[in-house]
């Protein structure tokens, strides 16, 4: 898996530039399934066909990044952020546009302490001399993404955008290796999450699934002097009761946990303050969709070095198997 794993991290593709990640995704599942398509915010939709239940399973292709907003007389350039962006972790790391071009993100020397390290202060070197020669590869409103290796080391997969391209990689995996469906089930790879849930909603609203199922990363409380919090890297796929956006159904939750359960898969439970997933909004969407989500524990998310666990990736893969496989 680590090779999939290392093409969906590596490819570029932050919010609403989706394009490539799409068309890597797409040649990763043709074939395989019944239908796939493309809809108009650009989801990429795959169906494998069944009478049974409609199910949704959403992983989002985007990711994090930062967007040229004004260039230097001296070449340097100005930025902001497209989604959770953290200065702290951007420090001293390198960016890549999409045209390849790779960029040093750095700060004011003048800066008297960490709190003040705000996007306003810091800029992009590309070194380039002069707004001219900068024009030549960026512009304002171009986007660039962390630029970093995936590897495997002592049971984990460390790398940029494993938030949330470790799930596509979950729902690549479970395209392959499931043949017949009772269900019909819907994988939808989605856009512009990062930016507020944005795809999954109107993919839900076109498809209208009788249920659904994000799969993305949580934080963990597992590193030294952290927030608490019950997850650990290594324990197993987490089944979401909470997050800053949704209560998950009692349908979807019981039926994860009674599975995980009968069917011996390493699970833990996920409840926390802030932040969301695609469950957030496909679950408000039309009448209501009855929704929940499996995710996969992660360290230093929105970092260029996110690390999760193999042995929760496959759990993640084992569990939302028997949800689809199973009858409701
Ligand atoms: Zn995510």
């Amino acid at each position: 898996m680590i090779e999939l794993v290392r093409e969906l991290a590596g490819t570029y593709g932050p919010s609403g530039r989706e394009d490539e990640i799409r068309d890597v995704i797409r040649k990763n599942i043709s074939g395989k399934v019944d239908e796939l398509y493309t809809d108009t915010l650009g989801n990429l939709i795959a169906v494998k066909k069944g009478n049974g239940k409609r199910i949704m399973l959403a992983a989002h292709m985007d990711e994090i990044g930062v967007v040229a907003t004004y260039i230097e007389e001296n070449g340097f350039i100005r930025f902001s952020n497209i989604g959770g962006v953290s200065p702290v972790f951007s420090l001293g790391q390198r960016v890549r546009f999409a045209n390849g071009v790779c960029g040093c993100v750095c700060y004011e020397e003048k800066l008297k302490e960490l709190k003040d390290l705000k996007f306003p202060r810091m800029f992009i070197d590309i070194g380039t001399n002069s707004r001219e020669e900068t024009m030549e590869y960026v512009s304002p409103g171009d986007i660039a993404v962390f630029e970093a290796d995936t590897i495997e080391q002592n049971g984990k997969y460390i790398s940029k955008a494993l938030d949330d391209r470790i799930g596509c990689a979950v729902l690549i995996d479970l395209i392959r290796q499931i043949k017949e469906v009772k269900n019909e089930v819907v994988f939808v790879f989605t856009v512009q999450e990062e930016v507020g849930l944005r795809g999954a909603g109107t993919a839900a609203y076109a498809l209208m699934p009788d249920l659904a199922i994000a799969v993305d990363v949580t934080n963990t409380g597992d590193t030294p002097r952290c927030n608490p919090l019950s997850i650990e890297l290594g324990k197993g796929a987490a089944v979401m009761i909470k997050d800053g956006r949704t209560i998950s159904h009692p349908l979807v939750k019981n039926k994860l946990i009674d599975l995980a359960k009968r069917f011996d898969i390493q699970y833990q439970l996920e409840v926390i303050e802030k932040g969301g997933n695609d469950a957030g909004s496909i679950h408000t969407t039309a009448g209501g969709i009855p929704s929940g989500a499996v995710s996969i524990p992660c360290r230093y998310m929105h970092s260029p070095c996110e690390m999760v666990d193999i042995g929760d990736v496959k759990s993640a893969v084992n569990l939302l198997k028997a949800f689809i496989l199973s009858e409701f």
